[in-house]
């Protein structure tokens, strides 16, 4: 059976382990880390453009694919919101109190509050925890996509990639 992005619109592990943009687990620096996940060769490079560090590199060549270095990244959560293909989140961890902090993109309306619970899902949108809002950046803030910020356990730092607003539009209208 054929999986992977080009099959299914999901990466496989070994397209996440090759992705330039991916960094260690072990790298995620106190502020936060971006996680890239462009795993095909597009001409695109706004992530590289609009980092403020000059953590990303694509090089003369459009299509490349980008690579973060991850020291150079503060986890500002720019890069999130300036690609177009909404396939990077910034993880940052809270220690103290064995949580994990996940900005990611997001494009559909009513946007959450702060405050708010929502389900957390995996890549393939399936329900993984609740999450708490803990901020929400819309898009009108930086022209361009929203981001939104969720805590949860540490234990699904790696398995979290989105979230799915229905319970909380179900509870509030
Ligand atoms: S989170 Fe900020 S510093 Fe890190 S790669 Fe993105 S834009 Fe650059
Ligand atoms: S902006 Fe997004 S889609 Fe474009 S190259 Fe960067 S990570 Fe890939």
């Amino acid at each position: 059976m054929h999986d992977g992005i080009l099959y299914t619109g999901v990466p496989n592990r070994q397209e996440l382990k090759n992705a330039p943009g991916i960094p260690a687990a072990d790298s995620i620096g106190a502020g936060g880390t971006a996680f890239i996940e462009c795993l095909q060769t597009i001409a695109c490079n706004p992530c590289e453009a609009n980092c403020p560090t000059g953590a990303i590199s694509i090089g003369a060549q459009i299509s490349n694919r980008p690579v973060l270095d991850a020291k150079k990244c503060v986890g500002c959560g720019t890069c999130v919101s300036k690609c177009p293909g909404l396939a990077i989140t910034v993880i940052a961890r809270k220690r103290d109190d064995a949580t994990t902090v996940l900005s990611l993109p997001y494009e559909y309306f009513p946007l959450p509050s702060a405050g708010d619970t929502v389900a957390a899902v995996d890549r393939e949108g399936r329900f993984v925890c609740d999450a708490n809002v803990l901020n929400v950046k819309p898009m009108s803030a930086h022209q361009s996509t929203s981001v939104v910020k969720i805590e949860f356990p540490e234990e699904y730092t790696f398995k979290v990639k989105s979230i799915n607003t229905f319970h909380w539009r179900s509870n509030n209208g």
